[in-house]
């Protein structure tokens, strides 16, 4: 599943693309794809992109807001890219048995949206409708409003481990699992820490290096975890992963003190740590 630096890149990449354009067309090959009236969209002039955790919104003229969510495989092709979930030859005979939907552009740009599983979506929404949806959704990290006072905040509000509560997106949006271990990793702290107990001074190391990775994750292309699930636009893999400091490096050396790596199961995701930099507290 594409994270937050992967919807990101994806983000920038249509901006390039398609900003200024207008919508002269939509062919709509699964119904459920795609949600509301194509009437609404055609004619529009696309005038911003934006993003919010790992929904990508895009802005028409009208107002109206076309909100993009590729959850497990979707995949977006424009001309030789692909954005979000890879596949063989994604770029050739387009359309093919596992497009939904197709967009057309004044520029004569097409784009492609496929989904072999067909869970994500393409939904407009009225800018209060918009605001309704995501009302529940916590802040993104890069929103400006994500400080360390309300990361620190939001921690405070369970009892359950800190690494699950990262991954809550009511609580922050977009902390996707890669993330979240290897934040843990940088700042010395067990996730099945009691997230509560998590002091100021702690959450404070946790946003630095949550910005840190998620900045340098964007800058790289994002990430190819090892289920390959991200590519980045030029159809090569994210080189991401090769940062990954605990993340799917079980019984490998720390990159801190050389100690296994251990991998346990929280909330039936995998969880990476060092036992030795790593510890819970004492009170535990
Ligand atoms: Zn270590």
């Amino acid at each position: 599943m594409p994270e937050l630096p992967e919807v990101e890149v994806v983000k920038i990449f249509l901006e390039d693309k398609l900003l200024h354009q207008t919508i002269t067309g939509l062919e709509i090959l699964n119904p459920k794809s795609f949600i509301g009236d194509k009437k609404d969209i055609i004619g529009q002039k696309i005038v911003e992109f934006s993003r919010t955790g790992k929904q990508l919104s895009i802005y028409l003229k009208s107002g109206l807001i076309l909100l993009v969510h590729l959850k497990m495989t979707g995949q977006l092709v424009l001309g030789n890219f692909v954005l979000g979930h890879p596949t063989k030859d994604a770029t050739k005979n387009l359309p093919n048995k596992s497009t939904r939907l197709i967009f057309k552009f004044g520029n004569k740009l097409i784009l492609f949206f496929n989904d072999q599983r067909k869970f994500g979506w393409v939904k407009v929404f009225s800018p209060d409708e918009l605001s309704i949806f995501q009302k529940s959704l916590g802040l993104d990290i890069f929103d400006p409003q994500f400080t360390p006072g309300y990361l620190h905040q939001q921690l405070q509000k369970t009892s359950r481990p800190v690494k699950l509560a990262l991954l809550d997106q009511h609580f922050f949006a977009g902390i996707g699992n890669i993330y979240a271990n290897d934040s843990l990793f940088l700042a010395k702290i067990h996730p099945q820490t009691i997230s509560k107990n998590i002091t100021l001074l702690q959450a404070k190391k946790i946003h630095h290096f949550l910005i840190e990775i998620m900045r340098q994750s964007v800058l790289s292309g994002g990430s190819t975890a090892r289920d390959n699930k991200y590519v980045r636009p030029d159809n090569t893999f994210g080189q991401n992963q090769f940062f990954f400091r605990v993340y799917q490096r079980a019984r490998e050396p720390c990159p801190r003190c050389t100690t296994p790596i251990k991998r346990i199961s929280l909330g039936g995701r995998g969880t990476f740590y060092c036992p030795k930099c790593q510890k819970l507290p004492a009170k535990l």
